[in-house]
């Protein structure tokens, strides 16, 4: 039966992330990833300062540059006529302070082109995971379909990089405690001609809310709807949205929405395992703790995961000795960053996402504002929130170019 150190499943940012890094320290890892590439959209594009940091660390930033990206400096909220700065990135003690707007395919594009170069990397596209093998409570590896039929890898250590719908985490009886999300998204594109700024700060009506992002000739929009009224609001019909829309939106052309299918509907979740491992498997990025968009910092967190994964098993692994107090000890060292940063996104959630779906019209507290506009520097707290996130991480130095 083939054989792997490493086999990863899941080509997303933690993914990738976590193969290029430890293929670089010398282990032989198998990233396994169901589509046949990286083109789907229903994916935030936001990659943070702390990420541009290990990209430089990768000796991957000039690369990147060459992507081509809009900067996101800071988020304002119009209060009375005059903006309110409550996020600025531009403060933060990072090389690249601001966030990148970067389609997550050409990123992860990126991260696979380097991997490609590693000899102890291997990238299966196409190839599904759909069971694990046991010897007894020991997970020994995976079973797929891939281009050429079904299959078994084995594996001294399989790590769960598939998501919020983790096979692998359920396969392997592990469950999250999940906690409540108030809203679930309309994810849909719309054609624009001039160019368009990306805000952390949604736009927002009675009872809705919607975040734009650019890309070339296009908005993507992620729109905010209450949980569990999809099918509700789409028996309203397609004109009755489209009218919404405009008043959102006065700049976008509304009318290409030709179908309910141009609209997918997203469930939004908010979860986290207690605990993120068992014998010989380990589990991070969303398939351990499910990120709301809000904030946009779920590619962030799940990378950092990816970080700290190479950087405490790349010995073990190299040595083939991976416990499970090694992966326990990962686990440890993501769990505070991540219990923070979700109940950050919970606060958001309770305080400013459930009265907007309500109906209430989003206003920061006056209080607040006052603060902002006395003490600008503060805009450096959320920003580190946001842009850093709590215990960042770096490349483990053998990874480093
Ligand atoms: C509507 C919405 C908008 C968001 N916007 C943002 C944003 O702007 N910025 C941000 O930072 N975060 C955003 N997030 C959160 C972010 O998308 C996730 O936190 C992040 O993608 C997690 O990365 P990951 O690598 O853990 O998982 P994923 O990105 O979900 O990647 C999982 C990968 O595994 C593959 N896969 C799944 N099952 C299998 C299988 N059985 N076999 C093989 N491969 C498999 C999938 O195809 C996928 O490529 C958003 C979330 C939602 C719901």
């Amino acid at each position: 039966m083939p054989e792997t150190t490493c086999a990863i499943v899941g080509g997303g940012p933690a993914g990738m992330m976590l193969g290029l890094i430890l293929a670089r320290c010398g282990v032989a890892v198998t990233v396994m990833e169901k589509h046949a590439d990286f083109l789907r959209d229903f994916r935030g594009d936001t990659v943070h300062p702390s990420t541009m940091r290990m990209l430089d660390e990768l000796g991957l930033f000039a690369e990147f540059n060459k992507i081509g990206y809009s900067k996101v400096e800071k988020a304002e909220f119009p209060v009375d006529g005059q903006p309110v700065t409550l996020v600025d990135f531009r403060r933060l003690r990072q090389r690249h302070p601001y966030v990148a707007m970067v389609p997550q395919w050409d990123f992860l594009d990126l991260l696979a082109d380097a991997g490609r170069t590693e000899p102890n990397f291997t990238l299966r596209m196409r190839t599904e995971v759909t069971g694990l093998l046991r010897d007894g409570d020991r997970i020994t590896g995976v079973r797929y379909t891939g281009p050429e039929g079904d299959g078994e890898l084995r594996a001294e250590l399989t790590v769960a990089c598939d998501g919020r719908t983790s096979v692998v985490r359920r396969e392997a009886g592990l469950r999250t405690r999940d906690y409540p999300v108030p809203f679930d998204v309309w994810w849909f594109r719309l054609p624009r001609n001039e160019d368009g700024q990306y805000s952390l700060i949604p736009r927002t009506g009675p009872g809705r809310a919607l975040i734009m992002i650019p890309r070339t000739g296009y908005f993507q929009v992620a729109y905010l709807i209450p949980k569990g009224s999809d099918a509700g609001l789409r028996a309203r019909g397609l004109d009755a949205f489209r009218a919404e829309l405009a008043e959102l939106i006065p700049e976008a052309d509304t009318a290409s929405l030709a179908s309910w299918d141009d609209v997918k509907h997203l469930d939004v979740q908010l979860n986290r395992l207690p605990r993120w491992y068992r014998d010989r498997l380990l589990c991070i990025g969303d398939a351990a703790h499910a990120m709301s968009p809000v904030g946009g910092v779920g590619i962030n967190v799940a990378i950092q995961d990816a970080a700290a994964a190479a950087r405490l098993l790349y010995q073990p692994l190299r040595e083939h000795r991976v416990t499970v107090s090694d992966l326990a000890a990962v686990q440890r060292q993501r769990t505070l960053p991540t219990a923070i940063t979700q109940g950050l996104q919970r606060i958001l959630h309770r305080q400013v996402m459930e009265p907007v779906m309500a109906g209430a019209e989003i206003t920061p507290p006056g209080a607040l504002v006052g603060i902002m506009r006395r003490l600008p520097q503060l805009s450096a707290i959320p920003a580190y929130l946001v842009g850093t996130g709590v215990r960042p991480e770096h490349v483990p130095v053998p990874a480093r170019r």
